[in-house]
């Protein structure tokens, strides 16, 4: 492995690999864009560059000591940061800290990823900025983002950024193929839905595997005619499911955003859940201004989640609203008459 050999970001690539010729490199970098879109695996091909003992044109030869010990994550001078539960907690910088009383055992540098850098609150951000301020002699940092905006401004003023754009479907699609070893038709249709990342695209297709993505299209079209006093444990039920919460709405998200494409092209042949029979006949029945509306409030419901909203009400906010936009035909409340009696 080399730079060289990340695909889909030759404008990232290219700007680290000008970095190494000039040979004056920069002590702090943030790398941001979409998980999934290949910033950790730059960084490590960086690092292995950085390192190398016997670099071809300013990048890794992928053989020597140095370069054989990054694949066997064994390098002492690459150091992965990573979250601590939720967070990075301040104690992981200040263990950080001690290490940089020595200069790196083996490399030329040693360098600090940090992975998922919002993941750092106030204190921890605070003392990464006193490092950042006064960055300790052959040491590198680079800090993983999705968007820089989740970054303390200090820090970013203080990062050269790199932004990595999502990958083409292609270049996910070729990926699939070739290590996952997918046919072309089954790979480019789940490039599709990753929109750009391949951490999505693996994730998608491993749902498809454990039937978790035929469960989810199963609970969004029962909500048709589903009684409200089996709708709440429904809800109750899935909202068990908090590791997977977010990848579930992204996944409501995409499913609506098919719904919409039908709408507005007729064409199942474009659609990426072929299996959504019933959905896609509510589809063809209701204005598409309801389709985007519905596709908002997805929308709005992920970001809810991502600042800890409550899942199992965020839950129930977004079958609602497939229940009355999708299945209500023109009725705010779709439930039948009897449910609502019972407890509305
Ligand atoms: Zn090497």
């Amino acid at each position: 492995m080399a730079l060289s050999t990340i695909s889909g970001q030759q404008r990232a690539v290219g700007f680290l690999k000008r970095v190494l010729k000039n040979e004056a490199v920069p002590h702090a970098f943030l790398f941001s864009g979409m998980s999934g879109s290949g910033k950790l695996a730059t960084a490590v091909e960086f690092a292995r560059a950085l390192n190398c003992l016997t670099p071809h044109d300013h990048d890794a030869c992928g053989t020597c000591g140095s370069c054989r010990k990054l694949d066997e994550g064994l390098h002492p001078d690459v150091v992965h940061i990573t979250s601590d539960g939720a967070f990075i907690k301040l104690e992981q910088i200040r263990e950080l800290v001690k290490r940089f009383r020595f200069r790196p055992f083996e490399g030329k540098f040693r360098v600090v990823i940090i992975h998922d850098a919002q993941k750092m609150l106030e204190a921890t951000a605070n003392a990464m900025l006193k490092i950042l301020e006064e960055p300790p002699e052959a040491n590198l940092f680079i800090l993983l983002a999705a968007e820089s905006q989740m970054i303390l401004p200090t820090i970013v003023s203080r990062c050269c950024q790199v932004r990595f754009q999502p990958l083409d479907d292609s270049i996910v699609a070729e990926r699939l193929q070739r290590e996952e070893g997918f046919s072309p038709e089954r790979a480019a249709a789940i490039a599709r839905l990753a929109e750009g990342s391949l951490e999505k695209a693996r994730w998608f297709s491993g749902q498809e595997q454990t039937a978790g993505w035929k469960k989810i299209i199963e609970r969004l079209e029962s909500l048709e005619t589903i009684s409200i006093l089996d709708f709440f444990p429904m809800i109750a039920e899935w909202a068990k499911g908090r590791e997977t919460a977010e990848q579930d709405l992204e996944f409501i998200r995409l499913w609506v955003r098919d719904l919409i494409v039908l709408r507005l092209l007729g064409d199942t042949g474009r659609l990426t859940f072929a299996q959504n029979v019933r959905a896609t006949e509510a589809a063809r029945a209701v204005p598409v201004e309801r389709l985007f509306n519905l596709y908002k409030r997805v929308e709005l419901a992920m970001q809810g989640l991502k600042v800890n909203a409550n899942l199992q009400m965020t839950l129930e906010g977004v079958c609602l609203a497939i229940k009355d936009f999708l299945y209500g035909k023109g009725n705010w409340n779709s439930f039948s008459k009897r449910g609502q009696a019972l407890s509305l």
